[in-house]
């Protein structure tokens, strides 16, 4: 057995297109519950998958454990995330995550719930939007 081609974590399920362009998948990993107040989750992007923009109402933790892909800010020039990074996305911050158009990318996310809520999801990121990202440079 190749211990290098382990996942940490089951791929899990499909997410919703709703909210996510592509192929996405989440392992949920910890339930929000009387002690916690967010809850934890493996999120797999296969190439060219993203979510859509989107806020958090008490912030989200990303670690990233598998390939690399990007982390943008509105208004901002996307940031290239790989493997061992960790990304503080404060409160109310529009902003995306996802694979990039050639590589996947795995991240742990922890969100932070505010009363029952702990997203709150905008428009998809266009083709334009992620090619742009994806061309920078
Ligand atoms: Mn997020």
């Amino acid at each position: 057995m190749d211990k290098e081609n382990t996942s940490l974590f089951p791929k899990g399920e499909k997410l919703p297109n709703d909210w996510f362009t592509g192929n996405a998948f989440l392992s949920p990993l910890v339930a929000k519950d009387k002690n916690n107040e967010f809850s934890a989750g493996a999120v797999t992007f296969e190439m060219g998958a993203r979510t859509n923009w989107h806020t958090h109402p008490k912030g989200q933790v990303l670690i990233v454990t598998e390939g690399s892909g990007f982390y943008q800010e509105k208004g901002q020039p996307a940031r290239a995330i790989r493997k061992g990074d960790v990304i503080n996305i404060p409160e109310n911050v529009e902003h995306w995550h996802g694979a990039s158009a050639k590589t996947s990318m795995t991240h742990i996310a922890i969100t932070n719930f505010k009363d029952d809520v702990q997203v709150t999801w905008l428009q998809p990121v266009s083709d334009v939007e992620f090619n742009e990202v994806n061309n920078q440079k």
